[in-house]
């Protein structure tokens, strides 16, 4: 059993991801009863303790009512550290307000660049000894880059107190890919190349850079998206049951599932740009950054070869929607032969795992009428509706880390795998293909041999 946090500091408490989705997170662990330590921030900006409080209340109420007396609770425990991350006397002042914390966990919500500053900030004042830390995705920008982060981190933390978000591991849809496999005989027996025809993976979004174009310039489509939260997907849906319920035989299994995909092909890739990107402020006037990827995975093993993996991500879709349909292999014609319209449709199975989450299963019935032919039918699961109530991922991530459980966590070797398989798509000199914000992506895709179903947005 693992020691649970005392303190939470909050490395970049000024920015926008502590904004979106760790005040919030910090807010409903109040809410639940599982916050009862300090809560931390540093930042350069020059923010007091009230400065935080009023930004976290603004943050709250803007996204519905807040339960004053939670509040006041999360409140009293939140204060400001002031300082640069490569001065010194920023760890000091840290180390003096955490001198009494024996288990502090550092979120390192900051631009990449000043990582290493923090870790060593915090191992020169003794923190890192006895902190866990938590580094948000993407986990540097190719493999070597991801091994020198892991360095630096490894030389400062224990490995078992680095903890690697890819927040997709704490969504409950995400995490109940797992679920749908593994406690449900119906698809289990048919989870192989010998009944699914293909898998196809959208991950789409109806907006473009919302004012972080700076940010994303530098970062594309292929890493903020395709090589975290995609495969990661893709693992859950491929890889073979763990052995066991422990942190270590969950990545045991992502990781044999990653080694046996091959590295994308740039041929059979399409990269994208929409249409206005180059006029966003922040982005290069000649930024060959893709907002849009898809492409096809192969898995060489027994239970995938032949089965194509269909992915793709892109910003100002048409709608937003995270989704991934199974298709399973069409039925021979017997019973409907004699009739044009009656080769059944394929069954597919839809996991909706974005905010409207649930599963659909597309199956055939009989069509109304004299002839003996087909019609697709749904049945279809709202987990809001059927299930209630479930949690945020960055709480779930949070409360993890906060108590030491690890398998919601990326794990270095799994990393490494993930760059491999993007490493060739990385860094294309070519400008993308363009395509009008509304639309599936790059008119290149038009005219071939479209395999998309239509996305449920
Ligand atoms: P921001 O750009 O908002 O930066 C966070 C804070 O870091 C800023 O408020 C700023 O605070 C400080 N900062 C910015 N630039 C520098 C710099 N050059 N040197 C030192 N401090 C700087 O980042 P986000 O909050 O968007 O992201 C934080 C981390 O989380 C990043 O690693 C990002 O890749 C990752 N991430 C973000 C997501 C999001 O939705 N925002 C989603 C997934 C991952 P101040 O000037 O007050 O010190």
């Amino acid at each position: 059993m693992q020691v649970r946090a005392d303190a939470v500091v909050l490395f970049g408490a000024s920015g926008d991801l502590v904004r979106k989705k760790l005040i919030p997170a910090i807010y409903q662990l109040a809410l639940a009863g599982r916050l009862g330590m300090p809560v931390i921030g540093v930042a350069r900006s020059d923010w007091d303790d009230q400065r935080l409080r009023d930004h976290s209340r603004d943050v709250l109420t803007s996204a519905g009512p807040v339960d004053e007396a939670v509040f006041g609770e999360m409140a009293a425990a939140l204060s400001m550290v002031v300082g640069d991350y490569s001065d010194p006397e920023t760890y000091k002042m840290l180390a003096d307000k955490l001198v009494d914390s024996v288990r502090p966990v550092f979120y390192l919500a900051i631009p990449p660049s000043v990582f290493q500053d923090v870790v060593e900030g915090l191992h020169s004042v003794g923190l890192a000894a006895r902190g866990r830390v938590i580094v948000e995705k993407p986990f540097g920008r190719d493999r070597a880059s991801a091994r020198q982060l892991n360095n630096c981190l490894a030389a400062a933390f224990d490995q078992p107190d680095i903890f690697r978000i890819d927040h997709y591991l704490g969504k409950e849809s995400v995490e109940g890919l797992l679920v749908f496999r593994f406690a449900n005989t119906l698809l289990e027996p048919l989870w192989n190349r010998n009944y699914i025809a293909s898998v196809q993976i959208t991950m789409a979004e109806a907006f473009g850079t919302e004012g972080r174009a700076g940010f994303y310039d530098g970062v594309g489509a292929v890493r903020d998206v395709l090589q975290n939260h995609l495969l990661q997907v893709i693992a859950l849906l491929a890889m073979e049951p763990p052995i066991a319920d422990d942190a270590d035989a969950y990545r045991d299994e992502e990781l044999k599932v990653l080694k046996q995909i091959h590295p994308i092909d740039p041929a059979t890739t399409t990269l994208g740009q929409y249409v206005g990107y180059l006029d966003e402020p922040g982005v290069k006037k000649d930024s060959t950054t893709e907002t849009f990827v898809s492409t096809t995975l192969e898995i060489e093993s027994w239970r995938w070869a032949g089965v194509p993996f269909h992915v793709r991500t892109g910003k100002c879709m048409p709608g937003g929607a995270t989704e991934a349909v199974i298709e399973l292999r069409r039925p021979p014609r017997l019973l409907f032969t004699g009739h044009d319209a009656a080769l059944p449709d394929a069954n597919l199975i839809r996991f909706r795992l974005g905010s409207n989450d649930g599963l659909t299963m597309t199956l055939q019935a009989k069509a109304p009428g004299i002839a003996t032919i087909t019609q697709s039918v749904d049945l279809n699961v709202d987990f809001a509706a059927a299930l209630g109530h479930r949690q945020e991922a960055y709480e779930r991530l949070l409360d993890d880390a906060m108590d030491g459980r690890r398998h919601r966590f990326a794990r270095e070797d799994t990393i490494e795998q993930e760059w491999r398989i993007v490493e060739p798509i990385l860094d294309h000199q070519e400008r993308p293909s363009p395509y009008y914000r509304g639309t599936w992506g790059p008119q290149a895709l038009e005219g071939t041999d479209d395999p998309w179903h239509p996305v449920s947005i």
